[in-house]
């Protein structure tokens, strides 16, 4: 916690900027969070460059990089010296994508974004939480993270192009309002699925005065998502999808972003009964 509000200090000051964000707000976060590991080719153009515990992804195109994710402000020294390591330069990175607006995803790319010059795009119901760093909805903790400007504001379906790369952005909200799945065709017919955060994560389902349509919007989104054709599955989380473990023998899984989205449904609606009960 001390190297963490050292580190936010030092930001401020670098930035120029006010107080640093309050970070105590935050749940605690697992050791693996900040554990860095090796970046390393995940197939194609894909590239992870996260922590053990939360992905960030790298995307190479011709025309520079987009980089999916900066996890929490504290991994960004990590992430940067794992892209520098591939043999790319900071300046390559051109677009900072978001899976969405919590501070364990979206916490370093205010710094990244210093870093790499690159611009923020982001789903328009995420831009608010972003550029307050503050968690858009009632959930059991008060998320925090440094503000980040977003540069282009999205809907649903927009895509993203750089260098004959293009990604799609499905909005697939609930976990936050404008929680993103990005999807993105690759060479020999395989398509890269970055699925959004389906889990409920301490939301308010019952009473969410901040977000009033949040169970609507996650029952819409497990529709969707069950609609998203996909074989290499990348979630925020790695864990989720063993992305850090899987060889190329068994790195395509079409049957498993059907899987996640069914599982993910079913601790939503157990989720939500307990919840309901709870309130009636
Ligand atoms: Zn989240």
């Amino acid at each position: 916690m001390i190297a963490k509000l050292v580190t936010a200090a030092l930001a401020a000051m670098l930035l120029g900027a006010a107080a640093p964000q309050a970070t105590t707000a935050n749940p605690p976060s697992p050791a693996d969070w900040t554990q860095p590991t090796a970046p390393f080719k995940i197939a194609g153009n894909v590239y992870y460059v996260g922590t053990k515990g939360l992905a960030s992804y790298l995307i190479a195109t011709p025309k520079g990089l987009i980089l999916i994710d900066a996890t929490m402000e504290a991994n960004v020294p990590a992430i940067e010296a794992n892209i520098k390591a591939l043999g790319f330069k900071l300046s390559d990175v051109k677009i900072l994508l978001n899976n969405h607006a919590h501070f364990d995803h979206a916490g370093g790319l205010a710094m990244m974004k210093r870093d790499t010059g690159a611009k923020l795009y982001a789903m328009a119901g995420d831009v608010w939480a972003l550029e307050n760093g503050k968690h858009d909805s009632d959930q059991n903790y008060s998320g925090s993270f440094t503000p980040v400007k977003v540069d282009r504001a999205l809907k649903d379906g927009d895509n993203v192009m750089l260098g004959g790369v293009t990604l799609t952005a499905i909005a697939t909200p609930g976990h936050t309002k404008g929680c993103t799945t990005w999807v993105m065709p690759m060479a020999g017919g395989h398509v890269a699925v970055f699925p959004g955060s389906l889990t409920v994560a301490g939301s308010k389902l019952v009473g969410n005065k901040r977000y009033p349509t949040i169970v609507a919007d996650f029952r819409a989104s497990f529709a969707r998502m069950a609609t998203i054709k996909g074989d290499l599955i990348l979630p925020p989380h790695p864990g989720l999808a063993d992305v850090l473990t899987r060889t190329d023998k068994d790195r395509y899984a079409p049957g498993l972003l059907p899987k996640l989205t069914a599982d993910a449904l079913a601790a939503f609606e157990t989720e939500w009964r307990r919840q309901s009960a709870i309130a009636s």
